[in-house]
């Protein structure tokens, strides 16, 4: 079976998230964030956790070189059969080292998946997000409000508030960076011919059926 070396890409609120958990049952690919792998190696105390942890103490920016390191690392435990990789890279800088890196390792990326919504979409998912003051319950103010009573959780009866993070003004900084970063990678995979772009403003299964589907034909033209 062919190899399905993945990026993934996409702004917060497109669903990136949900297809890349899906995509994990579905071909069984180790999912890599990298901030998740930064943490899980500084908490596990291994030399290149240590490494990094001695960079992110000081605020900082861990190098390129240790992260791939990481990556390779957990691709040679875990991806025998592929990878879905989110958070990286960020640059073109990171994306010819990765590139490079994997080369190296005789492997090179599969494509690259774009899920994307405008702007007014992801402010919309995101901002209408509420969370029970008490145990972290999940609604929406528009797509699942709570049944009982307005503003209050149905489990616990606590008081459902607006995280920071999901403010209007916050999300909408957050795209502006977002955009600013990845508008050169886009370009420089589209160049490679590894782009894919996937609508994120469709149903989340119908986006995972539109993945589905692409990654079929492109382990079909691998055998060819
Ligand atoms: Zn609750």
């Amino acid at each position: 079976m062919s190899e399905l070396n993945l990026i993934l890409l996409g702004p917060p609120g497109a669903g990136k998230g949900t297809q890349g958990d899906r995509l994990k049952d579905d071909f069984g690919l180790p999912y890599i964030g990298t901030g998740e792998l930064l943490r899980k190696h500084k908490e596990d105390g291994s030399e290149l956790g240590r490494e990094a942890g001695g960079y992110m103490d000081k605020g900082e920016l861990v190098p390129d070189e240790l992260v791939i390191r990481m990556i390779l690392e957990e691709i040679s435990d875990k991806g025998a059969e592929g990878f879905l990789l989110d958070g990286y890279p960020r640059s073109i800088t990171q994306a010819d080292a990765l590139a490079a890196a994997l080369e190296e390792s005789g492997r090179r990326l599969t494509a690259v998946l774009l899920i994307e919504a405008d702007d007014d979409t992801v402010i919309q998912r995101l901002s209408g997000r509420r969370q029970c003051v008490k145990s972290g319950h999940l609604y929406h103010v528009e797509f699942d409000p709570p049944k009982n009573k307005d503003g209050y959780c149905d489990i616990d009866g606590s008081r459902l508030v607006q995280r920071e993070d999901d403010e209007a003004e916050t999300i909408r900084r957050r795209l502006v960076t977002y955009h600013d970063k990845t508008k050169p990678l886009v370009e420089y995979y589209e160049e490679r011919g590894l782009l894919r772009r996937f609508d994120g403003m469709r149903e989340a299964n119908e986006v995972h059926d539109h993945v589905r589907a692409t990654l079929a034909t492109l382990r079909l033209e691998e055998r060819l």
